[in-house]
């Protein structure tokens, strides 16, 4: 069993890159399924606000809001979006 405490190593991982064995800082976190996403693997999206149902005064907001979503859920969110 391995520590689960170690010094220098309480930051948040990218997910990502730990299952292929790479150590990289999370900067982001993605909407749909929660990953920590490094730079390199969050996809930043601006998505239409969706409505019905969420929960903050959406009339306020003019625009999409910005959001990170991992390799795996922009796929499936990102109508056509593949590259
Ligand atoms: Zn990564
Ligand atoms: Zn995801």
């Amino acid at each position: 069993m391995k520590p689960l405490r170690r010094t220098g190593d309480t930051m948040l991982r990218c997910y990502d890159c730990a299952v292929s064995n790479a150590k990289k800082e999370a900067v982001s976190l993605c909407i749909m399924c929660g990953k920590g996403l490094c730079m390199d693997h969050a996809k930043r999206v601006d998505l239409p606000i969706w409505e019905g149902g969420f929960p903050v005064p959406v009339k306020m907001l003019k625009k999409g809001l910005p959001r990170f979503l991992c390799d795996d859920c922009a796929t499936i969110v990102i109508p056509g979006g593949s590259d």
